[in-house]
């Protein structure tokens, strides 16, 4: 079955109690017991399972070619659900320019709770391998990387995390299902934001895992996430699952806006480097075209003039809104830099951009007087 009918239709059913074609939302927060104790629908209290957190697990992991997933509150929830599913003294490789949100877990949640890491640059397979331990258990792969674009090539590490006894895991919150499947390059497991594309319209917050075997790490997650209960409400699964349905055309749309934006500023004389893994001159460019369908909405650009000039295009920008995040129909910008922090790695004079569904003329026409 091809991806758009998919979106369509993976997971959903007509409801048998009624006929609407649209999923209930089951607020319940528990399940009747029959006489003899038994649960013959599956269902017995909410923190365990839910039917909208079940349908959009299943929806979802079928979209991702795995064959199991465990939903989340939220993104960040569910990448320590996967942390959390190794032991106390395991090694973790991350990129260097992971999503902050997961850097700041590693460094001060998982290191001081006892796992060892090593943040390499991932692009580079060599320094990935020479980083292994004995005790390497997880490599963490995000591509392309926030927010410099930066392409990792997902066959080639999980390669080397499988040599190494390892798994790999693959945030694929930026390239979505539809831009790119991890699972079938290679990786264990992708982690979502469901927060950004899959939601899709800036109103829902959310995270998945998706396995593609379900074996014991998998099931650990499982065990973390309705033990602990860092699960998504079953309205924000109702309206992740509702997203999912216009994901294949949405990324169609927001992949072509992204390529005009970036070849427009790649041209622009004010306009230092353009970050976009669809532009021919782009270092990832070649590995982006063997592993990606779609070349996503994301790209970051330097200005020249550094952070002053920077800070005047945002302050200038009419249809862009300035706010962090991404992955909703309305286009985004925001000075990286600032955001991230003390320590950041990221270039002072760096914008980037969530290219929204606005038509591509209007956000050039507006990018161009900012500029000027
Ligand atoms: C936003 C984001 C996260 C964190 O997700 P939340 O839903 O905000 O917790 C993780 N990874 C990437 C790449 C993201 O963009």
């Amino acid at each position: 079955m091809k991806i758009e009918t998919l979106a369509v239709h993976a997971g959903h059913c007509i409801d048998p109690a009624t006929g609407s074609v649209a999923p209930p939302i089951y607020l319940s927060t528990t399940f009747e017991r029959q006489a003899d104790g038994s649960y013959p629908l599956g269902y017995n209290y909410i923190r365990d399972n839910n039917p909208n957190r079940e349908a959009l697990e299943k929806g979802l992991s079928e979209l991702e070619g795995g064959v199991a997933a465990a939903a989340f509150s939220s993104g960040s929830a569910a990448t320590m659900g996967v942390f959390q599913a190794l032991s106390p003294g395991n090694h973790v490789i991350a990129p260097l320019d992971a999503y902050s949100g997961t850097a700041a877990l590693l460094r001060e949640v998982f290191m001081p709770w006892g796992l060892a890491v090593t943040f390499v640059d991932m692009t580079n397979p060599t320094e990935v391998e020479q980083a292994i331990q004995s005790n390497t258990r997880l490599i963490w792969v995000e591509t392309p990387s926030n927010p410099m674009l930066k392409i990792t090539d997902i066959g080639k590490i999980s390669n080397i995390a499988h040599q190494a006894d390892a798994h790999c895991v693959c945030d694929n919150t930026w390239a979505t299902p539809i831009g790119q499947s991890p699972l079938k390059s290679g990786a264990d497991l992708v982690v979502h934001s469901t927060t950004k594309y899959l939601g899709g319209h800036s109103d829902v917050l959310g995270g998945i895992a998706i396995t593609k075997v379900e074996d014991d790490f998998f099931n650990r997650i499982r065990k973390i996430q309705t033990t602990g209960g860092a699960v998504a409400s079953p309205f924000d699964c109702w309206l992740v699952f509702r997203g999912i349905q216009t994901l294949p055309y949405r990324m169609r749309a927001h992949s072509e806006n992204a390529l005009k934006v970036a070849t427009f500023l790649s041209e622009h004389p004010k306009v230092e480097a353009v970050h976009y893994p669809g532009l021919k001159q782009h270092p990832g460019h070649e590995i982006a075209t063997s592993q990606m369908q779609l070349f996503g909405g994301m790209l970051s650009f330097q200005v020249k003039g550094g952070r002053e000039m920077a800070f005047a295009v945002v302050a200038k920008v009419k249809l862009f809104t300035r706010a962090t995040s991404l992955g909703g129909v309305e286009s985004l910008i925001e000075h990286r830099a600032s955001i991230e922090g003390a320590g950041t790695k990221t270039p002072d004079n760096l914008l980037r951009v969530s290219v929204g569904l606005e038509h591509a003329d209007d956000l050039i026409e507006d990018l161009a007087q900012a500029l000027n």
